[in-house]
């Protein structure tokens, strides 16, 4: 196994694509080609964390945010970034980060804040726009149900709980082939009249490449026609935070106490309220001021997030309550999310080979103490 093999059994789960553009997620240091000996799973990849790695003989670090985040100008051991590059540089330990991939898929961050909570019937705070496309191609009559399950197979026509989705129109499609070409229907140098139909469906945007493999294997043609269209709606399952429903009604009070023990807080800052009875709930790990308005918007009477500003309490209501927990605290629990998957998929990746061991840092990379 190779340091790229988990790189993309990470992207099979959460797409890097899915990652915020001011992000920097994949692979930041080392060589893909790198046979692996051992993977860490950090939240933060520290010098501390550095030296982990080499204790365990683990020469892949992955790691939820990214070391390096606005860019590098020198390498010298300065600042703590500069140190724990380094130091995974001379060491050959590379380094992935995931980061907003995983807050933005509905099983991620957020998820496992949800879990903590017992939220159920839960559904995206924060849809992601720009990831959905739609794909228009066109078959002969007689090929487009197999060309429509090709694409249906790489992944196209999948809307909320809905496969299979399509729309179809036929037509008349014309075409000369010239010299040199090959072509299945026709003659060359004479213009070619077909039965066509039209096909659309919608995609996301990580799937594209399989998509257009796909089609271009199944179509008889020896040129394929298809337009790729960006479309402007959000994808509802893709995106930051959840909101969702507790199992029972709860006091603000009982809340709060089962936020505190749940998520092991020194401190929990909240706004002013009077929630009698609480059943609404958002949660979105790191920080998460940008997605109050929606979270109010949505019905929530609690969101739990992050690295609250004093003027963001000012939004809270009698009847909606922000919880700042701590960055740290609202996204401990993705390092086990992350050793589960790859400890998971390792197992199943080559059954026959020695298998590659996962292991979950030690390091708690908090830098915030409470007194
Ligand atoms: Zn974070």
């Amino acid at each position: 196994m190779q340091v790229v093999d988990v790189l993309n059994l990470l992207d099979q789960w959460a797409p890097l694509t899915y990652s915020e553009d001011f992000d920097n997620t994949g692979l930041l240091v080392g060589d893909p080609k790198s046979p692996l000996r051992g993977i860490l799973v950090s939240l933060d990849t520290l010098e501390v964390v550095v030296d982990e790695a080499i204790k365990e003989d683990c020469n892949l670090i992955v790691s939820f945010h990214p070391i390096i985040f606005s860019g590098l100008k020198s390498l010298v051991p300065k600042d703590y970034v500069n140190k724990a590059v380094l130091k995974a540089i001379k060491n050959d330990i590379a380094i992935i980060a995931i980061h907003t991939a995983l807050d933005n898929v509905p099983h991620g961050v957020s998820a496992t804040m949800a879990k903590v909570l017992g939220l159920e019937n839960t559904r995206v705070l924060m849809p992601k726009e720009h990831l959905m496309y739609k794909l228009i191609t066109y078959a002969p009559n007689q090929d487009a149900e197999t060309i429509r399950q090709a694409l249906f197979s790489a992944g196209a026509g999948a809307l909320g709980n809905y496969q299979e989705c399509s729309f179809n129109l036929s037509g008349t499609g014309t075409f000369k082939p010239l010299a040199g070409a090959n072509p299945t229907l026709g003659q060359i140098g004479i213009q070619h009249s077909e039965q066509e139909t039209q096909i659309q469906v919608s995609f996301l945007r990580h799937q594209k490449n399989d998509l257009i493999a796909a089609l271009k294997k199944a179509h008889p043609y020896e040129e394929v026609a298809y337009d790729l269209i960006p479309l402007d709606q959000a994808c509802p399952e893709i995106g930051m935070g959840l909101i969702g429903t507790l199992s029972q009604g709860l006091s603000f009070e009982t809340l709060l106490e089962n936020v505190k023990s749940g998520f092991h807080t020194g401190c929990i800052k909240y706004s002013q309220n009077n929630l009698k009875e609480i059943n609404s709930v958002a949660v979105l790990g790191g920080s998460g001021s940008f997605a109050i308005d929606k979270a109010k918007a949505l019905g929530a009477q609690v969101y739990i997030t992050s690295d609250l500003k004093y003027h963001d309490y000012f939004k809270g209501q009698e009847n909606f309550a922000l919880l700042d927990i701590g960055h740290y605290e609202s996204e401990q629990f993705t390092k086990d999310l992350i050793v589960e998957y790859l400890s998971k998929k390792i197992t199943n990746f080559a059954p026959s080979l020695p298998r590659v061991k996962v292991l979950k840092s030690n390091v708690k990379t908090n830098p915030i103490s409470y007194y």
